[in-house]
């Protein structure tokens, strides 16, 4: 493609330079020229006292004169200006000034094909290189990182090849190229080759290998370039100290901190904020605040660090007080950071502390950023308010596949199944493609939904038209799918033809199925395999004998109680919890430990009694110890899950919602009495229990009596 260039009439000032009068046409060029010649004008005041003058008096009409006083724009201001409507994104202007220059050297030139890779035209930048007479050594090297910007590998490989001098910036731009594109085993075979290396190839090359997962050869070669006599600089030291913390080389990262503290680096917020994120991961958060309050000034890289390392070492409230902090102070929170706070929400499963950093993110015109928007979806999932969650996901103009994952697995987590199939077909319809976690999240949906036929059809889809590979997880939940249907055989065939060999984890989907089903049968021959695969899985002992005690098959169940003892394995006690004003309370089966213990338990007889009003009889088949019938119902009645409900239902206003945690599924018959208690109450109950939510209302759940 060719581009017209106007062509205007030129003016010719004192210095015999020519510019265009075209410049003087336009009012606001106008108005940028005076200003930036009143600039140079009072640079040269020194030599020129009448321009100065001039300028003084603010005299407009005087401005042609001080152009024609002072020096008339060369190459090097109109370069300048160039450069500033670049820096503001305004392309197509610096582009005309461009066309309209009488002259050109190659710093404008080089200036002009940068501004165009990083406006994201490669086609004008690529125009201007094949038009530049005479292409330096920095014009090669800017077109080579273009191409590599935008993903065109074999593009910068070709034209390094043909550059007609090669210097180690553009040896270094190879490098960096081949990093960022994850093609790491050609970056270090240019690496070995490159003539001589500086602290910028080294740094790239630790850089590289840490951020394509190969922490530990990055490490190597730190050493190396220590031994190499070479001196790292500030993001050299951050790139060995990230590659420590993803490697968890606990020594050589103290050492380096030592290196820090001598050279005078602590100064540095990057490599500060490498360090927090070291200790942190190597879980010496301890370390990890005090290099934070030894550090004088923080900026929001260093605080988001120590927030996020709170997160991943479990301190979800430090980390969202240092939150509240950035907020008051001057260090305004970023995307990372509030995608940090927000996991810090998950973690504490605090809808009321995630709907304030929402708020916050509103504030700073970051609550429609894809990466935020995602962690919201995430928070208001896990939180039990799937409404909002789809909210946030409305709202959000740029979504990725995480943004689709997100909301996928929201809807598979709340029961959506239909939700979710309408959102696959968009997913496809789109540009998006779908990945593994889309496909989990699409098959929880059919189990949770009761979906048989769409699970098929889904499971068969992604084996055949996409390139996805299927993994255990895959298999795991197409079994579950098939197996709560009730479809055993099936999902037996499915687990025993698979072409991965199947793991305990797709061996426990069948036997939850067969406890599901009552069929003892397959569900010992399951086990035999889950114990054969890994022989301390309790989850398999504890399914296996539930399924026994449901037959009342006492002697089998203390027969594998026995061997439970014997071989040292314990059983995860059930637990629930309610937060209710930022405290969290939980309940064991039985427990008369709260302090409110009397309240709940008359709040419980008085349901009891309603229940039986309403003509409910409790499934004895769920109480699992070898008892009479009415102890049965005793200690059927005093589950976890209905302690917190009991508390929850003294302790919050009438009306509102009320939401329980539960760490493993809820059983067949607090299910059953919870859909009536919401009923007798009034109120929607949520119950988040190991593999979804159930949202209770009117006398019936949202799973369908499905899960
Ligand atoms: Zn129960
Ligand atoms: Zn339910």
């Amino acid at each position: 493609m060719i581009r017209f260039r106007a062509v205007f009439p030129y003016l010719r000032c004192s210095c015999t330079r020519a510019f265009p009068s075209s410049w003087l046409c336009s009012c606001e060029t106008f108005a940028q020229l005076h200003h930036r010649f009143s600039k140079r004008a009072s640079h040269a005041a020194r030599d020129s006292p009448a321009a100065s003058a001039h300028l003084k008096n603010g005299n407009p009409d005087g401005t042609r004169e001080v152009l024609d006083m002072s020096r008339c724009p060369d190459v090097r201001s109109v370069t300048k200006m160039i450069a500033g409507r670049l820096r503001n994104g305004r392309l197509g202007d610096a582009l005309k000034l461009f066309d309209e220059m009488p002259a050109r050297d190659s710093v404008c030139w080089n200036t002009m094909i940068k501004g165009c890779l990083d406006c994201g035209d490669l086609v004008t930048a690529e125009e201007l290189f094949d038009e530049m007479p005479e292409p330096s050594v920095v014009s090669w090297t800017t077109m080579v990182d273009g191409f590599f910007r935008f993903g065109q590998v074999e593009r910068a490989e070709k034209f390094f090849k043909q550059m007609p001098i090669r210097d180690l910036t553009a040896w270094n731009a190879m490098l960096h190229g081949y990093c960022e594109n994850a093609r790491v085993d050609d970056a270090v075979r240019l690496f070995e080759q490159i003539p001589s290396r500086n602290v910028i190839s080294w740094t790239s090359m630790i850089g590289g290998l840490d951020q394509n997962g190969r922490c530990e050869e990055a490490l190597v070669v730190f050493e190396r370039m220590f031994k190499s006599g070479m001196v790292p600089n500030a993001s050299t030291l951050t790139c060995a100290l990230s590659a420590c913390a993803n490697a968890l080389s606990f020594p050589l990262g103290v050492q380096i901190h030592g290196h820090v503290f001598k050279s005078g680096f602590c100064l540095s917020g990057f490599v500060c904020a490498s360090l927090i994120t070291f200790y942190a991961n190597c879980k010496r958060i301890e370390k990890s605040t005090q290099v934070f309050n030894e550090v004088a000034s923080r900026n929001v890289v260093i605080c988001t660090a120590l927030l996020t390392g709170y997160g991943s070492n479990g301190r979800h409230e430090d980390g969202l007080k240092i939150f509240s902090d950035m907020i008051r102070k001057s260090a305004l929170p970023n995307q990372s950071s509030f995608v940090s706070a927000l996991n810090s929400c998950c973690g504490l499963e605090s809808l009321d502390r995630g709907k304030e950093v929402h708020a916050s993110a509103v504030k700073l015109k970051l609550g429609c950023d894809v990466f935020v928007g995602n962690s919201l979806i995430v928070m208001y999932n896990k939180c039990g308010v799937i409404d909002d969650a789809v909210g946030v996901f409305k709202r959000l103009r740029e979504k990725n596949i995480v943004t689709w994952n997100a909301i996928v697995c929201g809807c598979a987590h709340h029961g959506r199944g239909m939700w979710a199939m309408e959102l696959f077909s968009k997913i496809i319809r789109g540009l998006v493609q779908p990945d593994e976690i889309t496909l989990t999240g699409l098959l929880s949906s059919c189990n949770h939904s009761g979906m048989l036929q769409k699970g098929r059809c889904l499971f068969r889809y992604f084996s055949e038209n996409t390139s996805i590979e299927l993994k255990h997880e895959h298999y795991a939940c197409m079994v579950d799918v098939l197996g709560r249907y009730g479809k055993l055989e099936e999902a037996e065939d499915l687990v025993r033809n698979m072409p991965l060999k199947a793991n305990s984890i797709v061996w426990l989907a069948l036997l939850s199925s067969c406890r599901m089903h009552s069929n003892i049968d397959l569900a010992e021959r399951a086990t035999n395999y889950i114990l054969d695969l890994e022989p301390h899985c309790s989850a398999a002992y504890v399914l296996l004998s539930n399924l026994y005690a449901s037959a009342n098959r006492w002697s089998d169940v203390s027969r594998l109680r026995v061997t439970m003892r014997d071989r040292g394995i314990v059983k995860q006690l059930g637990s629930s919890w309610v937060t209710i004003k930022g405290q969290k309370h939980l309940f064991l089966s039985g427990d008369k430990s709260h302090p409110l213990s009397e309240n709940i338990y008359w709040k419980l007889d008085w349901l009891k009694m309603k229940l039986k009003e309403l003509g409910h009889v409790p499934d004895r088949r769920f109480s699992l110890h070898d008892v009479e019938d009415e102890q049965k119902e005793e200690s059927l009645f005093y589950h976890s899950e209905r302690l917190a409900v009991a508390f929850a239902l003294i302790s919050t206003v009438e009306g509102s919602t009320i939401t329980v945690m539960k760490n493993l599924r809820i059983c067949g018959d607090c299910h059953s009495v919870i859909k009536l208690i919401a009923k007798i109450v009034d109120r929607e109950i949520v119950v988040r229990d190991s593999s979804r939510f159930h949202h209770f209302k009117s006398g019936i759940c949202s799973c369908g009596d499905y899960w």
